[in-house]
């Protein structure tokens, strides 16, 4: 079996993880890392893991670990990272990679010289629906690729307003969302961001400086035109991908969520139709990829690489005067 260490008593843990590892039936988890210690024996109890540690370090060293899956805060996932990597783990790291371009790189070139596998959780290359997307895509049923909304604004859940609101290097939704749509928008298009204009806002929710709604274009290096729009006070707001190509468009409501839902409609000058998607737990397949990369059987679903290329060149990004001057 491979032994997971989960480095994180964390939200994303809890809801997902550790259920998306015990689902593969060939892993377990075999301990929890916290800063707290009785929140990581708490956390160990709830889910039946025979070991907590507050010590990196010392968990590495656990009997059988193989694997750690990295979800603190942001600003702990290069140190970690390469904490790990040099303990020769294989390390499953959380959105956002880091903090910078020039951290990323120093992860993703710490894992290759340490020979182990780093791949990035950004779940949503492994929904269904975006498979789809991507597959009708490929298959030229819209044509050229031309145009692509991404809305991904929606109301932060009571239980996550807690860092992403009030610290600095938590990048705010930038990082939070954001980097999510660049990656999704990456596979779904294959190609790569070549310029990005935002406007931020801030202040409201998250304290002054730190943005909680974002509005991009991007323009990507087959021509295609994005918007994107990203928000942690939206409530009651849409979730979708729309792509308009030369010959048709194809509308994927409901996708940008951590759910196995939504669905998919692709219209052209024959009419429109509905495109079933068989849904499947994102994590899961997460995991399963990671594993096989792992086993030297192809990648992961997003590799170092892809975290790094998440961050794009000639960023430009600015402020309204009211929360530049706040
Ligand atoms: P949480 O706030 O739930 O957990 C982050 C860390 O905060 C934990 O590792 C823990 O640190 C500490 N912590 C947890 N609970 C408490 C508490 N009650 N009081 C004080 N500290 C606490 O964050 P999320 O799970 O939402 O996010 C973690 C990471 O995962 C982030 O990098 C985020 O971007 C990413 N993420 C990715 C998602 C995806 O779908 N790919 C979805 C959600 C988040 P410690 O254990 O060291 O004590």
């Amino acid at each position: 079996k491979i032994g997971w260490i989960l480095v994180g008593a964390s939200t994303v843990a809890r809801e997902w993880m550790v259920d998306a590892i015990r689902q593969q039936g060939d892993a377990e988890v075999l301990a929890v890392v916290s800063r707290d210690a009785a929140r990581g024996a708490a956390f160990a109890e709830q889910f039946g893991i025979a070991a907590s540690y507050t010590d990196l370090d010392a968990a590495l060293a656990h009997p059988g670990a193989d694997a750690v899956y990295i979800s603190t805060t942001n600003e702990w996932h290069m140190a970690q990272t390469l904490q790990a990597a040099r303990a020769g783990k294989h390390v499953l790291c959380e959105k956002p990679l880091a903090l910078n371009l020039d951290d990323a790189r120093r992860m993703v070139d710490g894992c290759a010289e340490a020979g182990v596998v780093l791949g990035i959780n950004h779940h949503l290359r492994n929904a269904a629906s975006h498979g789809k997307v991507r597959e009708l895509i490929r298959a030229g049923e819209i044509g050229q690729p031309l145009y692509c909304r991404v809305l991904h604004a929606n109301n932060l859940p009571q239980h996550l307003r807690g860092w992403r609101l009030d610290a600095p290097e938590s990048g705010g939704v930038t990082l939070d969302m954001f980097v999510h749509d660049v990656d999704t928008l990456r596979f779904l298009l294959d190609a790569e961001p070549r310029h990005v204009t935002a406007c931020a806002t801030s202040g409201g929710m998250t304290v002054a400086g730190l943005e909680e709604g974002l509005m991009a274009v991007i323009e990507f290096d087959n021509g295609t035109l994005v918007q994107v729009h990203d928000a942690f006070n939206a409530p009651h707001s849409l979730s979708g991908v729309e792509i308009i190509g030369t010959k048709g468009t194809i509308f994927a409501t409901g996708v940008m969520t951590q759910r196995p839902v939504g669905s998919i409609t692709l219209t052209r000058d024959s009419g429109k139709v509905d495109i079933p998607v068989g849904h499947e737990n994102l994590y899961v397949r997460s995991v399963r990829a990671f594993q096989r990369a792992m086993r030297g059987e192809g990648q992961p679903a997003a590799t170092g690489d892809d975290g790094m290329r998440g961050w794009p060149p000639h960023w430009r990004h600015s402020r309204p005067a009211a929360a530049t001057s706040a």
